[in-house]
C-alpha cells in the first residue's frame, strides 16, 4: 500500500510548491499512470516514496512503514524493500547482465546458493536468459530497461514504482516493457509508473492519476485515459470543495405564468 496524506513540499528557493497537500492512496497490487506535464510534481512524489527527498508536511506509509520513522542510515535498506526502475537503467557498466542482477541480491543480502537459484528464473521472466554474458553496451535499450527490471523484481518488492521507464525507448520496445510491468503487476506486484505516453496510458485502462502544479487534479480508477488539464467539472468541483466556499443554493426556477 502506498499512502500520502497532505504532503506538501516546496524546495528550498523556490517559490511553489512542488507538491502541494498532495493526498494519494495506491491499494495493494494496483497499477498506477502518474501523468501531467513537466514541471507538475511527478518524480518529486516518486521521490518522497523513496525517501530521496522528504516532505516539509504530511503523513507518507509505504507497504506499512510510516517514513518519518525511517532514520537515514536505514534509507538504503528500505530502499531495497522496494523495486525502482529509472528512465536510464542505471546499470554497473563492467559487469554483465547476469552480474548487474546477482550483485543486486548480494547486497541485499541474499546466499549464493539462492542467488544461483534465482536470476535465472528472473532473466527468464524478462526474456533475457540467452544474454546473461553480455555486457551492458552490447544491448539494445529495451535489453538493458529489461535488465533493469529484472534487477529490481528480484527482490520479489511488492511496491515497484519506475520514473518515465520508457522516455529514451522507441513505440515498440516502450509496448514491451509496459507488457512486462504488467505481467510483474499480474504477479501481484503494486506497480506506480510515471510517463508522458499517451498511447499506452489509454490501450492499458488503468488508474490515471493527474497532476498540475503539484495537485492531484484527477484520479480515474480504472480505464483511465491520459489528459493533462482539469475538466470544467471538476474543477467546479474542486472550487466548491475549497475550504471557505460558500455553497449557494441555487435560486428556484420561478414559475412562468
Ligand atoms: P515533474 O516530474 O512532473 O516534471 P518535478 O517534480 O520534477 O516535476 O518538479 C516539480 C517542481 O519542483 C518544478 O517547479 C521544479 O522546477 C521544482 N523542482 C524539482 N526538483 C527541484 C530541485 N532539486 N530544486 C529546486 N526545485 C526543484
Amino acid at each position: 500500500m502506498i499512502l500520502l496524506d497532505s504532503v506538501s513540499k516546496t524546495y528550498p528557493g523556490d517559490e511553489k510548491p512542488a507538491l502541494d497537500e498532495v493526498s494519494l492512496h495506491i491499494e495493494p497490487n494496483e497499477f498506477v499512470f502518474l501523468v501531467g506535464k513537466s514541471g507538475a510534481g511527478k518524480s518529486t512524489l516518486m521521490k518522497m516514496i523513496t525517501k530521496e527527498e522528504v516532505p516539509d508536511s504530511g503523513k507518507i506509509i509505504i507497504g506499512g512503514i510510516d517514513l518519518d520513522y525511517v532514520k537515514k542510515r536505514h534509507i538504503p535498506g528500505y530502499r531495497r524493500r522496494l523495486g525502482v526502475v529509472f528512465q536510464d537503467f542505471k546499470l554497473l557498466p563492467r559487469r554483465t547482465v547476469y552480474e548487474n542482477v546477482a550483485f543486486a541480491l548480494e547486497i541485499a543480502g541474499m546466499s549464493g546458493k539462492e542467488i544461483r537459484r534465482t536470476v535465472p528464473k528472473v532473466l527468464e521472466l524478462v526474456d533475457l536468459l540467452d544474454q546473461a554474458k553480455k555486457f551492458p553496451d552490447q544491448l539494445s535499450g529495451g535489453q538493458q530497461q529489461r535488465v533493469s527490471i529484472a534487477r529490481s523484481v528480484a527482490r520479489q518488492p511488492k511496491i515497484l514504482i519506475a520514473d518515465e521507464p520508457t522516455a529514451n525507448l522507441d513505440k515498440l520496445t516502450t509496448e514491451e516493457i509496459i507488457g512486462l510491468l504488467k505481467k510483474i503487476n499480474d504477479f501481484g506486484t503494486t506497480i506506480l509508473v510515471t510517463t508522458h505516453n499517451e498511447n499506452i496510458v489509454n490501450n492499458l485502462q488503468k488508474r490515471v492519476v493527474t497532476m498540475k502544479d503539484g495537485r492531484i487534479i484527477d484520479d480515474q480508477k480504472n480505464g483511465g485515459i491520459y489528459k493533462l488539464d482539469e475538466t470544467p467539472s471538476l474543477k467546479l468541483k474542486r472550487e466548491m470543495q475549497a475550504p471557505g466556499h460558500a455553497l449557494k443554493p441555487r435560486p428556484k426556477p420561478r414559475m412562468i405564468q
